[in-house]
């Protein structure tokens, strides 16, 4: 276990309403009067129709608020049903989810997610950037090289690095209860990190969380792993007591 503080992120995906928000209070005042956690680093990625309600309804900045994917092009445009992030970050976004792996799934190349990360990033939105192999890629041991491939043909020497948080999102535990071996993903995440100074010649390295069936049982398995700079968390951050359970059991 470490006191470092750490980043602790709901991806909400395709659910909620506006009654949802008793669960934003409800962690809310967790995160209040809680002074062993950094405020800033609580987000709740919602869906676009809710991220408006949700600020305004907030009176603190207690919880920052992101979404979970963006149109590529900037501004405003012919693109049926998207929204971009100029619209995302008028609405009150602060963070948000790109290069997520049910996105891929649905066609979403390394190529279309540099054209999101370049717009969020001229937004001034933190882009919570995923990346992960498949079970196939795992098994045939292609998952370095598919890492590599995702860092590097999504990202650019230019870009303002700070406002990149990295999501190592195997695809093959999302939502599936599995988790990697602890040894297996300390090597990753300090693979993630060393290729990052590497192919970007810096001394620096992102911050790397970790996604993908994270509960309050095994968080604290989770938690011996220093190099890990937070979690990325989707069913179990639908709800409040689950969520606040992760924190709780992260820090025991
Ligand atoms: C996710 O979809 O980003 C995720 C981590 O999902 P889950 O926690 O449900 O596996």
């Amino acid at each position: 276990m470490t006191n470092k503080l750490k980043y602790f992120i709901g991806n909400w995906k395709m659910f909620g309403d506006f009654g949802s928000f008793k669960i934003i209070q409800e962690v809310n005042r967790y995160i209040y009067k809680n002074k062993r956690l950094d405020k800033k680093k609580i987000v709740l990625c919602v869906p676009n129709t809710l991220i408006h309600f949700f600020k305004k309804k907030l009176k603190s900045n207690i919880i920052s608020l992101g979404a979970q994917n963006c149109h590529f092009h900037e501004g405003y445009g012919a693109f049926t049903g998207s929204v971009s992030a100029t619209m995302l970050k008028r609405i009150g976004a602060e963070y948000i989810i790109l290069g997520h792996s049910e996105n891929r799934l649905e066609g979403e190349t390394n190529q279309i997610v540099k054209k999101k990360i370049i717009s969020a990033l001229n937004q001034k939105l933190k882009v919570i950037f995923c990346i992960g192999e498949t079970f196939k890629e795992k098994k045939s041991r292609k998952k370095f090289s598919v890492l590599r491939k995702q860092i590097k043909s999504s990202l650019e020497k230019k870009f303002n690095k700070n406002q990149i948080i990295f999501a190592y999102e195997p695809v093959w535990s999302i939502g599936t209860n599995k988790i990697p071996k602890i040894n297996e993903l300390e090597n990753i995440i300090k693979f993630i990190k060393k290729d990052f100074r590497i192919l970007f010649k810096t001394g620096n390295s992102p911050k790397v969380l970790y996604g993908g069936s994270v509960n309050h049982k095994n968080i604290k398995s989770l938690s011996s792993i220093t190099e890990i700079d937070g979690f990325l968390i989707g069913g179990a951050s639908q709800s409040a007591k689950k969520f606040i359970d992760i924190i709780e059991n992260y820090y025991k």
